[in-house]
C-alpha cells in the first residue's frame, strides 16, 4: 500500500477554483480544527477537531425525514417546531443525507493524503495557466502538520505552486515540518498587543511572533493577513503597532488587509454556538490602514 493511503487528515471541505486564498486560481483544502477562538472567526465549523452536524432552522420544511433516518432520536418536528437534541447525536450524518432542504449539514471528513490530492492534481492546468496553485488552510492545517507536508511534497515534486494559511499558534516542529514545500505563507497578524491577543482570540499572541520571526529570518516569503475586526485591532494604534512590528522583518511580500463581514453567523447558530461576531456595521474602510501599512513598512498592502 502506498504511504499516502496511510495518512489522514480530518477536514471540511476541498475547494477548487478558490480565489481568495493566495495568487490565481487555486485548490485549498480546509482542515478541521484550530486551536484559536477569535470572536469573528468565518469559518466556525471548522474550530472543532470533531465531526459536526449544522441545523440552519430557516431552511427547515417540517418534512420529517431526519425525523424517520435518525437512529438515536435526536430530531422532532411535532407541534411545528424543529427540535434537534445534539446530546444522543453519535454523528453517522444520516440526517444531512436525508435532508431535502440542505438544512442539515455534517461538517468534517477523515481523508487520506491520496484521495486529497487526487482532488489537488485534477486542476493543474489551470494553476499554470493562472499562476495559482494549492493552499492549505483551515481551521489551523499546521495542527495536521504530517499530512500537511506529505501534500506539500507531492504537490511540489510536480511543479505545482504551494501555500499555507496558518494563524502561527503551533510548534515550531509543524513550521520546520512544510517549510521546505511550501512557496509562501498566508500568516495571520492579528493584534502585536498580548493583552488585546488573548482577548479576542484566547491565546497569547508570543507563539505567533516567534514563528513570524523566525520564517522570516529563514527567508521564507510572506503574504500577511491582517484582518480588520470592529472593535479589536481597528483603531490606528494597533494597526500602527502591527505595522512598526512587520517593518523590522524581510521577507514579506505582501500584506493583506482583510474586510470584516458577519456572512457565518448563521452558522454559529447552526453549530449550537454562542454568536460572537462583531456587529459589521461597525466595520472601518481598510483603505486607512492600507495607507498606515503602507507608510511604515514599504510593502505592497491590498
Ligand atoms: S448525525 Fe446521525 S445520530 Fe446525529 S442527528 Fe443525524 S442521524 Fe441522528
Ligand atoms: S429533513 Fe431537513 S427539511 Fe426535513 S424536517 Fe429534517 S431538517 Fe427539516
Ligand atoms: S485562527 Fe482563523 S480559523 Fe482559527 S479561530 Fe481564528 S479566524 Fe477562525
Amino acid at each position: 500500500m502506498n504511504v499516502m493511503d496511510e495518512i489522514f487528515a480530518n477536514i471540511v471541505d476541498i475547494k477548487r477554483f478558490a480565489v481568495h486564498d493566495g495568487d490565481g486560481i487555486r485548490t485549498a483544502v480546509f482542515f478541521k480544527g484550530c486551536p484559536l477562538r477569535c470572536r469573528w472567526c468565518h469559518n466556525p465549523e471548522t474550530l472543532s477537531d470533531k465531526p459536526q452536524i449544522g441545523f440552519f432552522g430557516h431552511k427547515c420544511t417540517l418534512c420529517g425525514e431526519c425525523v424517520r433516518v435518525c437512529p438515536r432520536g435526536c430530531h422532532e418536528t411535532e407541534g411545528g417546531i424543529h427540535r434537534f437534541d445534539r446530546a444522543d447525536c453519535v454523528l453517522c450524518g444520516k440526517c444531512a443525507d436525508a435532508c431535502p432542504a440542505d438544512a442539515l449539514k455534517k461538517y468534517g471528513e477523515r481523508k487520506t493524503v491520496a484521495e486529497i490530492l487526487d482532488v489537488l492534481l485534477r486542476d493543474k492546468r489551470f494553476y499554470e495557466e493562472s499562476g495559482g496553485g494549492i493552499t492549505l488552510s483551515g481551521g489551523e492545517c499546521l495542527m495536521q502538520s504530517g499530512a500537511c507536508a506529505e501534500i506539500l511534497k507531492s504537490a511540489k515534486s510536480r511543479g505545482i505552486s504551494t501555500a499555507v494559511d496558518t494563524c502561527g499558534f503551533v510548534p515550531r516542529k509543524a513550521i520546520r515540518a512544510v517549510l521546505p514545500f511550501t512557496d509562501v505563507f498566508l500568516y495571520d497578524l492579528k493584534h502585536i498587543d498580548e493583552a488585546a491577543h488573548v482577548a479576542g482570540t484566547g491565546q497569547s499572541n508570543g507563539i505567533i511572533l516567534d514563528n513570524l520571526r523566525f520564517l522570516s529570518e529563514e527567508g521564507a516569503a510572506l503574504e500577511i493577513r491582517y484582518p480588520l475586526i470592529p472593535g479589536f485591532n481597528d483603531g490606528e494604534d494597533a494597526v500602527t503597532g502591527a505595522a512598526e512590528f512587520l517593518a523590522a522583518l524581510r521577507g514579506i511580500k505582501k500584506i493583506r488587509v482583510l474586510r470584516y463581514h458577519d456572512f457565518a453567523r448563521s452558522k454559529y447558530v447552526s453549530l449550537g454556538y454562542r454568536d460572537t461576531m462583531p456587529d459589521a456595521e461597525k466595520a472601518e474602510d481598510p483603505d486607512f490602514a492600507r495607507r498606515i501599512f503602507v507608510s511604515i513598512t514599504g510593502v505592497e498592502t491590498v
